[in-house]
Order: structure tokens, then sequence, then C-alpha cells
């Protein structure tokens, strides 16, 4: 058994869409960054790749490379997700927390998890995403950015 952990931050701009666990949620500010900038799948990935001893997401897919400009992220995770098989682990189960005072994030939850679920062929038992607010408080509470962290467990 390995356990990883992993944690993400981008800043929110007008101009782009909002990816959070490869979905597109309707806001009026994304995420910016090299890639799509999903901070929930950028998370899964480094605790992915922390349970397996294999670095972190900047040293596999670096933000210098034109080749994941704008990428969908989902495609990060299932390549990373492919390295960490390859190291002969698989997934007893994610547990990830969202942290954005908006928008509201619930009614969207259940599209993650099918989503990302998809992607690693697992079942979406495996997949956990609870998100919360930040009451107000900091950049995260005045809407400038999203956060995500994540744990995983290997087997
Ligand atoms: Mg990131």
């Amino acid at each position: 058994m390995r356990i990883g952990s992993g944690f993400d931050i981008h800043k929110l701009v007008p101009g782009r869409p909002l990816m959070l666990g490869g979905v597109e949620i309707p806001y009026h500010l994304g995420l910016l960054g090299h890639s799509d900038a999903d901070v929930l799948v950028h998370a899964f990935c480094d605790a992915l790749l922390g349970a397996a001893g294999l670095g972190d997401i900047g040293v596999h897919f670096p933000d210098t490379d034109n080749t994941y400009k704008d990428i969908y992220s989902i495609e990060l995770l299932a390549d990373s997700y492919k390295m960490v098989r390859e190291e002969g682990y698989s997934l007893v189960n994610m547990d990830a927390t969202i942290m954005a005072q908006a928008p509201k994030l619930i009614p969207h939850i259940e599209k993650m998890k099918h989503k990302i679920a998809g992607a690693l062929k697992v079942k979406t038992g495996r997949i956990n995403i609870k998100a919360t607010t930040y009451e107000g408080l900091g950049e995260i509470g005045k809407e400038e950015a999203i956060s995500a962290q994540c744990v995983v467990l290997l087997d």
C-alpha cells in the first residue's frame, strides 16, 4: 500500500472556461494556466505520482512544453495513472476537496466523479470529491483563486 497527497491552486480570471474535475462549469470566471488549469485533476495527478514515487506533474508535463498548452487535464490524469499502473500499482481510492467561494459545485460533483472514473477505468465508488467555500477569507474567499487537495491510496 502506498499513500500520496496533492495540492494545486490557480488564479480565477475573466475570459477562461472554468474546468474542474474534467467538467466545464458555467461561470463568468475561469482558471488561468498553461493547461486548462483544472486544479482538482492536477492535485489528483500529483497525489497519484507521489504515491508511486514518480515525482510530480511538473516533472512529467512541464508548463514550458507547448504540447501541454490548453490541454484537457483529464489526458494528463490518464497518462499519470498509466505510469502508476506500469509501476504495478492500482487505485484503492482517492478523496479530494475543492476550495472555491463560488460557484456552487455540489450540482457538478457527480459528473466530475463519472468523468474521472471513466478516464481511469475505475469504479466511481473509488472517487470521492468534496467542495467547501473559504468563508470569504483570503484570495480564495475573494474569488481570486480556486484550490484543491487530494489524497490517494494505491495497492
Ligand atoms: Mg496546476
